[in-house]
């Protein structure tokens, strides 16, 4: 049930909030701050708290820097490991112009806008989300390392699984934040945890991940850990991924089930894994952001490197999960936690869209392991690879006139013109590995 403005004044008294925190996030999927008093709450309801978009990567210049937030009363809820005296609170807000106006360098607003196109058709999306992430020891300083002490590997349990004591605090504490927890547990690599919640409605899923890495990270610190949702923080080991399971429903109904098929999927579900593949290159740029990103998409570690989908193996990009009926749903695998949510979902749903309304009809699936496959059997198959690193993603959504129209012209401007910076900044380093590798040959 939808909140109103006077629900969440009475929440915040009930609760002795005394500081309510407007939370946004930025272009390059960072969550942002702007703490206010709670004598200030029912302005900044109104939509009156005015900040310096200039100051905000991406944002505006300073010019034009006037900007509004507008919280979402759904979004209230009061951070549980704060005091109960004079608590702490926190609204997720869209960004408006000083003309009233939707800001579209705002995710958020980017998000609703493609999922309104979607209402137009008569869907609705859902996304489950299942994020990764490490938990490194920090030093005597403070600072984090890449150093686990922790030997466990999939699933295994206590007394090896070291970081189970501050998952089991982030669990419960998600929960109190109104997290349905589905599961829990240790993934692959030393000191790798998943926790997935269940699947909802797109927004609500996009701003429960930006709350999901928050939580995570301030309850790892207060275990004396630090958590990474970096993509590949150690070579030769798994990396992090955040496989995004989505589904489009029809009112009640899950409109890619359709039991009279063999496989039953209904002909949406194919179109829009067709429009995925079609799209997977310029997606990439968005779901795989940073240079880092692209080291984790390598054979071997269970993270996709081809364009390609399947109903059971998980070496393809697309996965379709066996459990059908209201579970229907595509697995996209290449997404990592590092990507901005409400953009990364965006372009995967403005996608599927693409494939359904033009029909588009995905290649046939691939049951092989991918990754034993020769480059000639790939090849006879017309399976091509996802971009090998972020320049060559870059390059892909340039030439992406779905993609970029998800992102509008003001994200798709200023994120590649961010990205290529940042390419650049990394092309131009001497890695250690080169030194390994040519300093005493040549
Ligand atoms: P895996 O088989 O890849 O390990 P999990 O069981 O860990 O998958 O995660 C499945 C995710 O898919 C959960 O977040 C779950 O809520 C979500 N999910 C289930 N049904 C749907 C659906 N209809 N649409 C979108 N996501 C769904
Ligand atoms: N860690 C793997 C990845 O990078 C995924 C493992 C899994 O299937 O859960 O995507
Ligand atoms: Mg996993
Ligand atoms: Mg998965």
């Amino acid at each position: 049930m939808a909140l109103t403005k006077e629900d969440v004044i009475q929440m915040a008294a009930e609760a002795n909030v005394k500081f309510v925190r407007l939370q946004f996030t930025d272009i390059f999927g960072v969550l942002k701050n702007v703490a206010i008093t709670v004598e200030q709450l029912e302005k900044a309801l109104d939509g009156e708290m005015m900040f310096d978009g200039s100051s905000i990567e991406g944002f505006v210049r300073i010019e034009e820097s006037d900007m509004y937030l507008k919280p979402d009363p759904n979004t209230f809820a009061v951070f549980p490991w704060r005091p109960r005296e004079g608590s702490v609170a926190r609204l997720i807000c869209d960004i408006y112009n000083a003309d009233g106006a939707p800001f579209s360098g705002c995710p958020r607003n980017t998000l609703k806008r493609v999922l309104s196109e979607a209402a137009e058709m008569g869907y609705t999306m859902n996304v489950g989300p299942e994020a990764e992430f490490f938990l490194f020891l920090t030093d005597e300083s403070g600072r984090p390392t890449t150093i686990t002490h922790d030997k466990a590997g999939y699933f295994d349990l206590t007394p090896v699984d070291l970081g189970e004591n501050a998952r089991r605090d982030m669990v419960l504490t998600l929960e109190e934040l109104g997290f349905e927890i589905e599961a829990s547990h240790h993934e692959v690599a030393p000191g790798q945890h998943e926790i997935d919640f269940k699947y909802d409605d797109a927004l609500d899923i996009a701003d429960k991940i930006m709350t999901f890495k928050f939580v995570v990270r301030t309850i790892a610190q207060r275990h004396g850990l630090h958590a990474t949702f970096m993509p590949k923080p150690v070579f030769g080991i798994a990396g992090s991924g955040m496989h995004m399971n989505q589904s489009l429903f029809k009112g009640e109904q899950n409109a890619f089930y359709d039991p009279t098929t063999p496989d039953q999927l209904s002909a949406e579900a194919y179109y829009y894994i067709g429009g995925l593949i079609k799209h997977a290159k310029a997606i990439a740029a968005i779901v795989n952001p940073t240079v880092n990103s692209y080291k984790r998409l390598v054979s071997g570690y269970e993270a996709p490197v081809y364009i390609a989908w399947s109903a059971a193996n998980r070496s393809p990009l697309i996965r379709i999960p066996s459990k059908k009926g209201m579970s229907t749903r595509i697995e996209l695998r290449n997404p990592d936690p590092a990507c901005n949510p409400y953009l990364a979902i965006a372009v995967c749903l403005k996608a599927g869209l693409d494939g359904i309304k033009n029909k588009i009809q995905p290649p046939p699936p691939t049951d092989k392991n991918i990754y034993h496959m020769t480059p000639e059997e790939l090849a006879a198959e017309n399976i091509e690879s996802l971009p090998m690193n972020l320049y060559e993603a870059i390059k892909e959504l340039q030439k992406d006139e779905v993609v970029k129209s998800a992102l509008g012209d003001h994200i798709y401007n200023r994120f590649v013109e961010a990205k290529l910076i940042e390419w650049d900044r990394y092309r131009v380093q001497v890695h250690p590995w080169e030194l390994e590798e040519y300093l005493e040959k040549f």
